[in-house]
């Protein structure tokens, strides 16, 4: 436990624990400005946009304040996977939920209490626990960090009621830990609500910017039958990709999936109308690399936190562009480059207007209201059909709408099919030349070589992507040895750097940003051996 005079962390010290535990040099800047601010005392309201790395301002401070950390989030499934990462980064984790089996809970508490953990998940309904409470006001609790902090306001999509509840807990505490507030969508309105409903005190707010340089945008008008003709000769294109394909029902989903196994991918489905059980398979076939794509409704998602999901394909339009972009965001969280593709046909936009014709109301919400909501889903369905059919740089369209202004260099962004002329055809040519009777089948490696060069930044070597290949093989089979999924043994990017930079010693290896010391003890002889095998 914390003693009372041990002198206060510094940046320095967070410097050094985010090299030993992460394998990074140095902070982002949002990061940093976060991590100074909860390293003297402060509050803080982070709105940083997926990737930016929102959980290691409260990890790297974890493992320095003494006490406890609390992390509420309201994603249980994903709690066991994050201790499991956090353990291989080297640092000491918990979870508390409703997962965990009655008799577990109070050895859980006891650990904790003795000083185990650094950091402990918790779901926001088992605050209001009596043994929660009782637990917390022994524990030296030294910050609460709370995830989707969106989920407090009922202007979000994803409100949950036990976040109004956060407050009153941390009022409970003998001595008020730092608070801070972490999510990757807030507009103006969503903002106010997390700092009111959570009693955020005189908060450092940090808003990153919402770019994301390295994901592509595109959007393309495409009839139903085309587009799934599209996803289709798109997955078969890129098997060594993984991705995830949105459909707005769980028909739809059952349709493409069952096309893409036809088509010889290895495909999961996630939808509501699936069991759990059915469903916690799809999910971690997917974040395992057993499969190459997840077909699924808007239920799947929120938080997942494979980092080397390389595209994001909407068939149909999401009822928001907040919705969306927080969709389309869980491409490339490595930062690696990845692309996210919008195919939408003129009867979504009727689908969605039904949609909001036809919500059912709780009782008790007045007509007036039921107006006042109506008009508000019409106004955010109208700024997505705005992007869907922008004639203007989709990348400068999403960040306004977040608040955000870009400049558009005249040569266009470089990254949008508006900017870089791209035409929904890329994926079609098979069937228009089948259709013309040039004779024969084009494979689609043939339609890939009969394409433009894409930009230089979006193709590797052929020897690199060998190699890359091998080391992804490796991971995978540590990552199944270890019972964790690919991604917390390496990042996609890590891999990528370990290609470019070929270390030859561990030293070298230790200078690949994502290589920490745990992860060098533990894995860094096999990559050294794969790399350098002949
Ligand atoms: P978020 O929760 O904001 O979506 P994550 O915490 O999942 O983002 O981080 C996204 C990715 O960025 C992860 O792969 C993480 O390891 C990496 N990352 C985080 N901080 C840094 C850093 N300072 N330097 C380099 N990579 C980082
Ligand atoms: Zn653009």
């Amino acid at each position: 436990m914390a003693g009372g005079c041990s002198p206060m962390p510094t940046i320095d010290d967070a410097r050094a624990s985010l090299a030993e535990h992460f394998g990074y040099q140095d902070f982002r800047p949002g990061q940093e400005r976060v991590i100074r601010a909860i390293l003297a005392g402060r509050d803080v309201m982070a709105v940083m946009p997926t990737g930016a790395g929102k959980s290691v301002c409260y990890q790297v401070p974890a493992t320095l304040l003494g006490g406890l950390t609390l992390v509420v989030s309201p994603l249980i499934s994903l709690m066991a996977d994050q201790v499991r990462a956090l353990k291989e980064a080297g640092i000491r984790g918990s979870f508390y939920n409703s997962t965990l089996k009655p008799h577990v809970r109070p050895e859980v508490l006891r650990r904790a209490l003795a000083g185990w953990y650094d950091l402990m998940y918790v779901a926001p309904e088992r605050l209001s626990d009596p043994e929660f409470r009782a637990f917390a006001a022994q524990a030296q609790v030294s910050l609460v960090a709370v995830d989707e902090a969106h989920c407090v306001s009922q202007w979000g999509q994803d409100f949950r009621p036990a976040y109004c509840h956060i407050a009153e807990f941390v009022d409970s505490l003998p001595r008020r830990p730092r608070l801070a507030a972490l999510t990757a969508t807030a507009t103006g309105r969503v903002q106010d609500d997390v700092r009111n409903l959570l009693g955020l005190r005189d908060p450092v707010v940090e808003v990153s910017g919402f770019d994301r340089p390295n994901l592509a945008l595109a959007s393309f008008e495409l009839t139903p039958k085309r587009r799934e003709l599209w996803v289709t000769n798109y997955v078969k294109a890129h098997p060594h990709d993984t991705g995830i394909v949105y459909a707005t029902t769980r028909k739809k989903v059952e349709q493409i999936a069952e096309e893409l196994r036809d088509a010889g991918a290895r495909v999961a489905a996630y939808h509501a109308g699936m069991s759990d059980v059915e469903r916690t398979l799809s999910q971690e076939a997917f974040v395992n690399d057993d499969v190459q794509v997840m077909v699924a409704t808007n239920a799947f998602g929120m938080g997942i936190d494979k980092s080397n999901v390389r595209y994001v394909i909407n068939c149909g339009l999401p009822q928001s562009l907040e919705e969306y972009y927080q969709e389309a965001g869980r491409a490339g969280r490595d930062g690696e480059p990845a692309e996210c593709y919008l195919l939408w046909s003129r009867g979504d936009i009727r689908t969605c207007h039904f949609f909001i014709d036809n919500i059912e109301f709780a009782e008790g919400v007045t007509p007036r209201e039921q107006r006042l909501l109506r008009e508000r889903r019409e106004h955010l369905l109208g700024e997505m059909i705005g992007y869907a059919m922008s004639t203007v740089c989709l990348r400068a369209r999403v960040l306004r709408y977040f608040g955000q202004r870009m400049e558009v260099p005249e040569g266009g962004c470089g990254g949008c099919s508006v900017c870089t002329g791209q035409t929904p055809d890329r994926y079609l040519r098979t069937e228009r030349r089948r259709a013309a009777g040039e004779g024969r089948v084009f494979g689609v490696g043939d339609v890939r070589r009969v394409e433009a060069p894409e930009p230089e930044a979006w193709v590797h070597d052929a020897p690199d992507e060998e190699l890359f290949q091998r080391l992804r093989v490796l991971r995978k089979s540590l990552a199944d040895e270890a019972h964790v999924p690919p991604y917390v043994v390496f990042s996609d990017r890590t891999l990528r750097a370990m290609v470019r930079n070929r270390p030859r010693t561990e030293e070298e290896l230790l200078e690949v940003p994502g290589v920490g010391q745990k992860k060098l003890e533990r894995y860094g002889a096999a990559f050294l051996e794969e790399l350098w095998r002949l």
